[in-house]
């Protein structure tokens, strides 16, 4: 099963994390981290935010690589989440 990208903050996550609509309804879009009943957990995150968070990440916690990070750090302004901030 391939797994999907978080559209708010990057990340792989299973099919079992995903994020939820009003509805309770599955919101394969988003994780479940960050997306939950129709509405983002944190609504006041931008994208500076989560580059730092992405990278600390990488660096404290060893969650995932610095390569991953980045990666996902260069991929961020497409996401649908933040697409819209940079037209
Ligand atoms: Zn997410």
């Amino acid at each position: 099963m391939k797994p999907l990208q978080c559209q708010s903050c990057g990340m792989m996550f299973p099919k079992e994390d995903v994020g939820t609509n009003r509805d309770n309804s599955p919101n394969e879009d988003f994780c479940y981290n960050c997306f939950q009943n129709g509405e983002f957990t944190d609504h006041h995150l931008t994208l500076h935010n989560l580059e730092i968070r992405l990278l600390e990440m990488a660096k404290l916690h060893n969650e995932i690589s610095l390569e991953e990070a980045q990666q996902i750090i260069r991929v961020l302004p497409d996401l649908k989440r933040w697409r819209m901030n940079h037209i």
